[in-house]
């Protein structure tokens, strides 16, 4: 039987190397995207390349009409599947400092995050709980950890997704469900671009921005059936920059 993984956010950046990664590990994919058809049908093809089946599940996160009708209309239209792994990914981030930081920028961060978390995991627990069976993997971020300045609204919204992955990790360990947070630290995406680079790489000590792959094989671990014992927790991949 087919096993099946959604992922938000999984057109661009680390989403895409986690749709490619969970692929080459053997799932069909869910590609969430909010707005860049082009580059989710480009990962779409990439999966098929690698073998496996890809459907484009287009939905804005922090709207939860639309993401519960997304997935509903496809838990209805695949009665003898479920969704056995989903990777909450996707984010945004409108960087100011607090004086600076209007409403817009705090609740577009704040629900794309939070709501998003919400809005993508309701539909899709019932089904895993009644399977005994699932993987929740949230994106978290070192901001959320330690706090960085200019990202008020970023790391509150991480902080929180933290806390909504220890506490459904409780709910769901004895339903044979994991639900783990990454944090990763500066990862070469659209989302870091724009940034001093070469300045930040002086602060990590391992002198360098990670890659997508690099997350997307935790990811993998997480996703794995090797991973069962492994709940509740957040898990680094920054090299070195917050330990
Ligand atoms: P990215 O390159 O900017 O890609 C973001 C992805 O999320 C895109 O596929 C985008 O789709 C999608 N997306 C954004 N808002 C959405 C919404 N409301 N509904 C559905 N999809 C939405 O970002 P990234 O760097 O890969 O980051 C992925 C995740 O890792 C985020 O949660 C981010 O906070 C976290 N993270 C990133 C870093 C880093 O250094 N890059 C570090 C720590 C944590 P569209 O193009 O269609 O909008």
């Amino acid at each position: 039987m087919a096993k099946y993984a959604l992922v938000t956010g999984g057109s661009r950046g680390i989403g895409r190397a986690i749709c490619l990664r969970l692929a080459k590990d053997g799932f069909d994919i869910l590609i969430n995207y909010r707005s860049g058809k082009d580059a989710a049908l480009a990962v779409k093809a990439e999966v098929e390349a690698l073998g496996r089946t890809a459907e484009l599940l287009p939905f804005d996160v922090a709207d939860l009409e639309s993401t519960k009708g997304a997935i509903e209309a496809w838990q209805a239209a695949h009665k003898d599947s479920y969704i056995e792994v989903l990777v909450n990914n996707a984010g945004v981030r409108q960087d100011a400092v607090l004086p600076m930081l209007e409403a817009e920028q705090w609740h577009k961060v704040i629900s794309t995050t939070l709501d998003g978390f919400y809005n993508a995991t309701r539909p899709v627990v019932s089904k895993m709980m009644r399977k005994r069976n699932g993987r929740i993997i949230n994106m978290a971020s070192v901001s959320g950890m330690m706090g960085l300045p200019g990202q008020t609204n970023y790391s509150a919204a991480k902080a929180g997704l933290i806390g909504a992955t220890k506490a459904l990790a409780k709910e769901l360990a004895s339903r044979g469900i994991t639900v783990n947070a990454i944090a990763p630290g500066f990862i070469v995406t659209d989302m870091t671009e724009g940034l001093d680079k070469e300045n930040l790489e002086k602060t990590i000590p391992a002198g360098r921005f990670g890659r997508p792959e690099e997350v997307a094989a935790l990811v993998s671990f997480l996703a794995s059936e090797e991973s069962a014992y492994v709940t509740g927790q957040v898990i680094s991949i920054n090299g070195g920059l917050y330990a």
